[in-house]
C-alpha cells in the first residue's frame, strides 16, 4: 500500500470511526500548517459523508515562536477569546470538533516559563466555554495526529528527516490500524474489546486504585458514581465517536480528595514545549505536597500552581504495557500517543463523563462526589512493566488487577 492510500485511509478512519460524521454535520477542525495534504483528504472524506461545511484553522509553530521573541511582555495575558466563543457558539450549535496534533513537542523549550505558564493559562480560560462542549461529551469530536518534521526529528533524532519522517508516519499509521485489511472494522473490533473491560471495571465498583513499583506506592481513591470509560463514546447528540485515535487506555475520574501516597513518572512528559523528566511527586487528602522533576521543574511548578485543582487529580487510566504503542519502544513526545504506552494520571480537570447521572447533577454536587475541577488537563505515565495495579473494595479487600503492567482479569 502506498503513503498516499494510507493516508487517505487515515482521513477515512477520522471522519467515519474518530467523527462517527453525521450527514448534515458542520465541522470545526483545527491543525499546524504542514497537516495541509491531510486536511484536504479530510475535508473530501468529511463531505462524501455529508458534512454540512467544514471549516479549518490553521496554526504555525514558527509564528507562535515569532510571539515570545518578540510580543510584548506585558501582552501574554491576551488569548484570542472572539475565536473561542465562535468555536463555543458552532458546537453549541451542533457542529463536530475534529483536531488534528503534530506540533514541534519541543517547541517553546527555550522560552521564559513564566511567558509560557501566562500565555497557557489566559489560552485556557478564553477557551473553556468550548472545552466544556467537548469534554462534556455535547458533540461528538476527535483527534489525530500528523507526522511534521520538527516532531519526527524529535522522535527519530539519528536518522535523516526524511527517514525520521517516514519511520513516525509507518508508527502512526500502525497505531491507528490503517495498515489493518479493513481499518473500519479493526477499529469496530478493538472498541468491542475496550467494551468489555469497561463493563468488568464497572461492576467491580472498586473504590480505589493502588499502584505499586519502583518509586511508586500510590493509592487513588476514585469518585463516588465513577464510571469508566474508553474506546467508542456516545456523545450526547446521540452521535458515536471515538475521542482519540489511537487509543488504548479505559479511565474513570479519582476522587479529588482521596489520593495519598508517592508516585514517579515512568515516561517523559511533553508539556507545551518543554520536556518535564523524572517527576516525583507525594500526595496527601488528594493533593500534591512535593514535586520534584529531573528536567522541567520549574515549568512543573508553574502546572501546579495554575489554580487550586492543578495540584490534584482528574484522571486515572489503566493501559497494559503490551499495548501496540508501548511495544513500538518509541517515545512519542506527544500525549495522544505516549498516554496509550502507559497506565496513567491526569493533573486538572476530570471528565465529568466518567460520573454516572453527571447530565443531571449541578457543579456543586460534581464536585461533592470528587470530580476535580481545574483549567489544565494533563496526562503523566505512570504504568511499566514494573507497575502492580490492584482494585480495592469499598471494605478494604484488594484484588489484583494488573501484574508486572499485564492485566490479569
Ligand atoms: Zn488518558
Ligand atoms: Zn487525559
Amino acid at each position: 500500500m502506498d503513503f498516499e492510500t494510507k493516508l487517505d485511509r487515515l482521513a477515512e478512519v477520522a471522519v467515519k470511526v474518530g467523527l462517527g460524521l453525521r450527514a448534515g454535520q458542520e465541522v470545526v477542525m483545527t491543525a499546524p500548517l504542514e497537516a495541509l495534504p491531510l486536511t484536504r483528504l479530510i475535508t473530501r472524506h468529511a463531505y462524501k459523508a455529508g458534512a454540512s461545511l467544514v471549516t479549518t484553522f490553521y496554526g504555525d509553530d514558527q509564528s507562535t515562536l515569532a510571539r515570545f521573541e518578540y510580543g510584548a511582555p506585558e501582552s501574554f495575558d491576551t488569548a484570542p477569546a472572539w475565536l473561542f466563543e465562535g468555536m463555543a457558539k458552532a458546537y453549541g450549535d451542533g457542529a463536530a470538533r475534529l483536531a488534528i496534533a503534530g506540533d514541534d513537542p519541543a517547541l517553546l523549550a527555550a522560552q521564559d516559563p513564566e511567558k509560557v505558564s501566562r500565555a497557557n493559562r489566559a489560552r485556557s480560560k478564553a477557551y473553556l466555554p468550548a472545552l466544556k462542549h467537548i469534554v462534556d461529551f455535547h458533540i461528538n469530536w476527535s483527534i489525530l495526529s500528523f507526522a511534521s518534521p520538527s516532531w519526527a526529528k524529535m522522535v527519530f533524532p539519528d536518522v535523516p528527516l526524511e527517514t525520521a519522517v517516514a519511520k513516525l508516519w509507518d508508527a502512526i499509521f500502525a497505531a491507528s490500524r490503517i495498515d489493518e485489511a479493513d481499518p473500519v472494522a479493526a477499529w469496530n473490533a478493538h472498541n468491542a474489546r475496550l467494551r468489555d473491560r469497561k463493563t468488568f471495571l464497572n461492576e467491580r465498583r472498586y473504590s480505589a486504585l493502588r499502584f505499586r513499583g519502583p518509586g511508586t506506592d500510590l493509592t487513588v481513591g476514585l469518585a463516588d458514581r465513577h464510571e469508566w470509560a474508553g474506546g467508542s463514546e456516545a456523545a450526547r447528540n446521540g452521535i458515536v465517536c471515538n475521542p482519540n485515535i489511537p487509543t488504548e487506555e479505559v479511565f474513570t475520574t479519582p476522587h479529588a480528595q482521596r489520593v495519598e501516597g508517592r508516585v514517579t513518572s515512568t515516561k517523559p512528559l511533553s508539556y507545551q514545549g518543554t520536556l518535564i523528566q523524572g517527576i516525583a511527586v507525594r500526595f496527601e487528602a488528594g493533593r500534591i505536597v512535593e514535586a520534584t522533576a529531573r528536567t522541567g521543574e520549574t515549568v512543573l511548578h508553574k502546572v501546579l500552581e495554575t489554580d487550586a485543582g492543578a495540584a490534584r487529580l482528574g484522571e486515572v487510566a489503566l493501559v497494559p504495557n503490551s499495548s501496540p504503542i508501548s511495544r513500538s519502544g518509541i517515545l512519542f513526545y506527544n500525549t495522544l500517543f505516549d498516554e496509550n504506552a502507559a497506565s496513567h494520571i491526569a493533573l486538572g480537570q476530570a471528565y465529568n463523563k466518567c460520573i454516572t447521572g453527571f447530565e443531571t447533577m449541578s457543579e456543586e454536587e460534581l464536585v461533592e462526589v470528587g470530580a476535580n475541577r481545574s483549567l489544565i488537563h494533563i496526562d503523566w505515565m505512570i504504568g511499566s512493566g514494573e507497575v502492580d495495579v490492584d482494585g480495592v473494595s469499598a471494605s478494604g479487600e484488594a484484588e489484583g488487577l494488573m501484574r508486572a503492567g499485564e492485566w490479569v482479569i
